[in-house]
């Protein structure tokens, strides 16, 4: 106890010596055991725009999908809206931008379409 009244925890470290060096009185070396957590695959409908850890349902492995970008039908309707408002050429302009493509995933191992990300 301390001199204002409270206990003050003693932190005393414990050490267990498992084994036959431990019968013999010598100390072994302390090995630290660092476990990291396995990746966890994600289910097929929650794939967005960037590649996914998941579960291929064709040749069952668990791969990280690989992403190919092709415009799709927001990219199409957004052309013909700016095809009405700009000049030619310009409403070709939404066709490029990745953030306006779809997604289409496909498995690395079996090469499959696993999912399609629409816009
Ligand atoms: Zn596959």
């Amino acid at each position: 106890m301390c001199r204002s009244g409270f206990f003050l925890p003693i932190l005393i470290p414990i050490t267990h010596e498992v084994g036959e060096r431990a019968s013999r009185g010598s100390r072994a070396p302390t090995v630290a055991v660092v476990s990291q957590p396995q990746p966890v695959p994600i289910i097929l409908n929650s794939l967005r725009d960037s590649p996914g850890f998941v579960h291929c349902p064709h040749c069952l492995e668990l791969v990280t999908s690989n992403v190919t970008y092709v415009a799709g039908r927001t990219a199409a309707d957004l052309t013909i809206l700016l095809c009405f408002r700009l000049f030619c050429g310009f409403c070709l302009i939404p066709l490029c931008m990745r953030g306006l493509q779809d997604a289409h995933h496909s498995c690395p191992q079996c090469g499959k379409k696993l999912y399609i990300y629409e816009r």
